[in-house]
């Protein structure tokens, strides 16, 4: 055993290490400096947990990239166009980043390498070149600095090697989704996929390439979705419960609530079809196209989504994960140290708040854990407004308990706890818009079975407590200013049910964007005929 190590020792070249441990952290410190900034523009709004987000970022990438380097050290000539090519490319990156907050998605990347697509790229200024001039200048003085020189050594080749494998296996499909967000993993896998996305089966269809649309909303345009989570509608005051729940959506001007159906009865069916085109009759479809958000962000909407639950948790082995890769910015769904998972909604307003001062059009997708099981753990202890609830001991371990455990009364007066802090969750996000020209949408993923028939919680047969879900329209003065017939048009649709199409159709066409696929029948912003 001894002797191996020895051996392996005196195999390995220590200064190919130490060099390639130099080459990712000035690497990193260049050009990743601009991802930090971005990300950290979103974070800032709790400087020491961003740290904490970030350091964990970048020992990813900072490992990613010594692997990377390491790699090249194969063989001299290798390492010397590979780390130029790296820098320069890079620098490109990290300018478009840092002055444009263009970040080298795949539509980017599309447009990068047909210039005439996007005129972002098409801007050369002097900055850019000094930029990649000094960048190249670096790459040099460093590769000069280290005299660079082959290995003999075996064991080292064989690593590097191995290093390539690695590298050439991030390129085409990232391990860690972490790394699709850094340079430079995300423009080489994203210009991977454009050059040779025709050979990937598990790339959606990009609905901008099937379609074309067309923008014609205000520069100053807000849109937002906040998806609920396992909310009924008969339980909202504002829908005629027999209890006040909903005590601040009451009082609200500009509110509109419908009686809706959802796509499915389980989070993981309902998101994605909330997004699409597609209805509940055709789930491959849903699956294989891009979601509206790709239009948007197509379209320079700044996009972003926040949420206290995963998606990606429950999809694996499913592509619908992607739906993250149609916004700008997902804040960070699947175990951030953010936000923890299923956390209080509450937690997302200063982060949302955080978001809304961003200037320009903007779309904004609210994930919330709303209503979901265990509903004692989705209020603060000031929303226990009905009792008993299910705390019977006051002790944590409830959340182990199903709710069939759970008394009747107390299971509802738990369940509609939880409902009195969405309203407040929902007048929260509202307060933050008022003063916007903003349109908002509110609907469950889908509902709750609350003991009906032996049944709870949702999953399994379809049955009625499980789909009827609570759907709610605000928009503000400003946005009704600019759209003087918007409320006769949303009004109409107030006795007829409605279900999870309709915000599709609903969200382009109010806010503002025309397209052939938009199904005027389907959108709240023109007058019912039917
Ligand atoms: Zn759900």
């Amino acid at each position: 055993m001894a002797y191996m190590l020895k051996l392996i020792q005196k195999q390995l070249d220590t200064s190919l290490i130490k060099l390639s441990l130099v080459f990712a952290f000035i690497y990193c410190l260049l050009f990743n400096s601009a991802v930090f900034i971005y990300k950290f523009d979103y974070y800032k709004i709790s400087v020491l947990k961003a740290i904490i987000e970030l350091s964990k970022d970048f020992l990813y990438i900072y490992l990613s990239l010594f692997i990377i380097f390491f790699g090249l050290t194969i063989h001299r000539l290798v390492f010397i166009v590979g780390t130029i090519f790296l820098f320069l490319s890079g620098a490109l990156a990290s300018y478009y980043l840092y002055f444009f907050k263009i970040a080298p998605t795949k539509e980017m990347m599309e447009a990068f390498f047909c210039t005439e697509s996007n005129e972002a790229y098409e801007i050369i200024s002097t900055r850019l070149i000094v930029w990649l001039f000094f960048s190249l200048f670096v790459a040099i003085y460093t590769i000069k600095h280290f005299s660079v020189n082959n290995t003999k050594l075996f064991v080292t080749k064989l690593l590097a090697a191995i290093c390539i494998l690695i590298t050439i296996n991030s390129i085409i499909a990232p391990q860690y989704k972490v790394l699709k967000t850094y340079f430079p993993i995300q423009y080489l896998h994203n210009s991977y996929l454009y050059l040779f996305k025709h050979t990937n089966n598990n790339a959606r269809i990009d609905i901008n390439k099937q379609f074309s649309f067309y923008d014609n909303s205000s520069d100053d345009i807000v849109g937002v979705l906040i998806i609920g989570e396992s909310a009924r509608f008969d339980h909202f005051g504002i829908n005629g419960y027999n209890r006040d729940t909903t005590p601040y959506l009451n009082d609200l001007e500009n509110v509109f609530s419908f009686k809706a159906q959802s796509c499915s009865n389980v989070t993981h069916l309902s998101v994605p079809c909330i997004l699409s085109r597609h209805s509940k009759s055709n789930i491959d479809g849903i699956n294989q196209e891009t979601s509206f958000l790709s239009i948007l962000t197509k379209l320079n909407f700044n996009t972003s989504w926040i949420s206290t639950q995963s998606l990606l948790k429950y999809l694996k082995n499913l592509n619908v994960g992607t739906i993250y890769d149609d916004v700008n910015f997902a804040l960070i769904p699947g175990g951030s140290t953010l936000i923890k998972m299923n956390d209080h909604d509450g937690v997302m307003l200063p982060y949302i708040q955080n978001i809304l001062t961003n200037t320009g059009k903007q779309f904004l997708v609210v994930h919330t854990s709303g209503s979901h099981w265990n509903y004692l753990s989705r209020y603060p202890e000031n929303f226990q407004k009905f009792n008993p609830d299910c705390n019977y001991n006051g002790k944590a371990n409830f959340s182990k308990a199903d709710p069939s455990t759970c008394n009747s009364e107390g299971l509802i007066n738990t369940y509609d706890n939880s409902i009195l802090y969405t309203d407040f969750f929902l007048h929260s996000v509202i307060t933050l818009l008022k003063d916007k020209n903003a349109f908002l949408i509110y609907a469950s993923d889908h509902a709750e079975a609350l003991g009906e028939n032996g049944r709870y919680g949702h999953g399994g047969d379809l049955t009625i407590e499980q789909t009827t879900i609570p759907f709610i329209v605000w928009f503000s003065d400003k946005f009704q200013k600019n759209n003087p017939d918007v409320k006769i048009a949303i009004k109409s649709h107030t006795n007829s049910e409605i279900n999870h199409d309709f915000i599709f159709h609903s969200l382009l066409d109010c806010i503002g964007i025309s397209s052939e696929i938009i199904d005027k029948n389907l959108s709240l912003c023109k007058v019912n005929n039917g």
